[in-house]
């Protein structure tokens, strides 16, 4: 393998000088690279022959010689991609002759310079960043101030002496951090100190899904004006890369579909409920008491966490800009475990599923509990972590998964983001170059304002809770006709009560408001117990 990988750097090389200057280097890289290799693993070696070009361009001029010993374009791991890829950027602005794979596109050290960081927020995420920044000898990163409101009672022993505690904003906005790190969550202050920190100067990461949902692309612009940038790589899928997946390792490709478990807490809740049949409020109380549930879970049961993180995924991935509200969103409280055993049958079972797909200029998109098919990688997703799988034109499938939360999964991806940047303003201070600035890249995002939609086209799962008597499926299948809907299927489990008698009737494709208007009369029939539970089956 290694001899292979030596071979084809070698070949690589020769070929890239050959073709200098000239697009055809590109073609030859793919040759060597992936033969054969699937189409994602392709488009992503295409991206990374670019910098190639980039790079050897740069070694002509500056009678460098540049060596990969890592065949990076034989990976198709999105993450891979985007230290790969990094690892490129900073080589192009190296003006020494050495190897990169003794490097790290992390390791600021022959830049020289020190990028000062200051923390707002000292909770769950912004203390495992602290940590992270102290513990990591290398970085060139320096926690110079923490802020955080009754600061007293938040300061540790563990930090350095010369990290400044503080409460008031000014003293940050007023010192040499370069770059501001947003960890405190909520729209305000939040917004209104960031806005301050890019005003004056300083870059700024944050992690916070909500302010970026909604003030994502003034934010973005705000950054621009001010030469600065703003990340948000954290805000989505915590310790999971998938912002930075989609913006940079799938940019060759034209994504048209995004569907994720987006939120820990619902999936730990539906995996309980699956795995020890029990009630939906006794999985939420469980998960309260071992944390994986807030006191008010209201944002995460309701979906609305999921949604604000589903409009940056859009944003990020399908170029779409749109307002949060106006993706649906659905709450998983009325699960059941009998609707685990239904779904079972069906070969399916029961997520929280977050999904935004461009069809016919308009943006599909909803949060809500589905039926998935055992089969979908969806599907197995289990307990807290996250799940994104994003559907390009060229490429295909592409699977971003991981911890999708915690202080130290979030804090990962958080101080990649202040790295990025770290490392972009060493690029920029020593060459002229618009490549790898997230800044530029990101404000261009945003392309389309599509109309949004959650009348999607799917097969429908109908559970019934019903005081039993005769006649009741003959007057659910006369409302369900009169609306132009077909019955795929009736099941009942059997040895119920008669007075909570749950069964289900499954539908052929149709509209979800075909569903709904039906059943708004269903609703009404003096045998229900409860409203029906709708799902779509995916
Ligand atoms: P957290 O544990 O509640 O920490 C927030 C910290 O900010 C607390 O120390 C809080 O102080 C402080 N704070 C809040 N409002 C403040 C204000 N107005 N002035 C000064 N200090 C203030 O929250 P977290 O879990 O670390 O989350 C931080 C951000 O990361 C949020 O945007 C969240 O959505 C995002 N995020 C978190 C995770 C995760 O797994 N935790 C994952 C992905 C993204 P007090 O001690 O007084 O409350």
């Amino acid at each position: 393998m290694r001899a292979t990988a030596v071979f084809a750097v070698v070949l690589f090389v020769c070929a890239s000088f050959l073709a200098l200057g000239q697009r055809q280097c590109i073609s030859v890289t793919c040759a060597i690279y992936v033969p054969g290799g699937p189409d994602p693993t392709r488009l992503l070696s295409v991206t990374y022959a670019e910098h190639f070009v980039r790079l050897l361009r740069t070694s002509a001029n500056g009678c460098k010689r540049h060596e990969e010993k890592e065949n990076i374009g034989g990976r198709s791991d999105p993450l891979l991609s985007h230290l790969s890829r990094r690892r490129i950027a900073e080589d192009h602005g190296d003006a020494k002759t050495e190897s990169v794979h003794r490097r790290r596109f992390s390791d600021n050290r022959k830049m020289g310079q020190t990028c000062n960081v200051a923390l707002l927020g000292f909770g769950t995420v912004g203390s495992s960043v602290a940590k992270i920044l102290c513990e990591r000898p290398n970085t060139h990163l320096r926690l110079t101030h923490i802020l955080n409101r009754g600061v007293a009672r938040k300061k540790v022993d563990w930090l350095p002496s010369t990290v400044q505690w503080t409460e008031n904003i000014d003293d940050v906005i007023s010192s040499d951090a370069g770059v501001v790190v947003e960890l405190m969550g909520g729209l305000q202050p939040s917004e209104d100190w960031i806005r301050q920190a890019l005003a004056a100067g300083k870059s700024v990461v944050t992690a916070n899904k909500q302010l970026i949902a909604r003030c994502g692309p003034e934010l973005i612009a705000l950054a621009r004006q001010a030469n600065q940038q703003i990340q948000f790589g954290a805000s989505v899928a915590g310790g999971v890369p998938v912002i930075s997946g989609l913006h940079e390792g799938l940019a060759g490709d034209e994504l048209f579909q995004i569907r994720g478990i987006l939120n820990g807490t619902c999936n730990y809740i539906l995996s309980q409920i699956e795995a020890n049949g029990i009630p939906f409020g006794t999985a939420l109380r469980e998960a309260q008491k071992l944390g994986f549930a807030e006191a008010d879970p209201t944002e995460d049961i309701d979906g609305l966490d999921a949604r604000a993180k589903l409009a940056i995924l859009a944003r990020v991935g399908l170029h779409c800009n749109i307002k949060v509200e106006s993706i649906v969103a659905r709450s998983i409280s009325a699960i059941d475990s009998v609707d685990f055993e239904y779904a079972k049958q069906l070969g399916c079972t029961i997520r929280q599923i977050s999904w935004a797909e461009l069809k016919g200029g308009q943006l599909f998109a909803a949060v809500q509990p589905a039926l998935v098919q055992l089969s979908s990688p969806l599907a197995r997703v289990e307990g807290s972590q996250n799940l994104v799988v994003a559907t390009g034109k060229y490429g295909g499938e592409t699977v971003f998964g991981g911890h999708g939360a915690g202080g130290h999964p979030t804090a990962v991806a958080v101080v990649s983001d202040i790295l990025a940047i770290a490392s972009s303003k060493q690029a920029r201070a020593s060459i002229t170059t618009t490549a790898a600035d997230p800044t530029t890249i990101s404000a261009s995002v945003a392309e389309i304002t599509p109309a949004v939609t959650a009348n999607f086209t799917a097969k429908h799962y109908l559970r019934f809770l019903v005081k039993d008597r005769p006649g009741i499926i003959a007057a659910l299948a006369t409302i369900l006709s009169e609306c132009n809907i077909n019955i795929d299927a009736v099941l009942q489990k059997p040895g119920c009560p008669k007075s909570h008698l749950p069964f289900l009737i499954t539908l052929e494709e149709c509209k979800v408001a075909l569903v709904e208007n039906a059943l708004q009369k269903i609703n009404r029939l003096d045998f229900l117990v409860q409203p029906c539970l709708h799902l779509p089956i995916l």
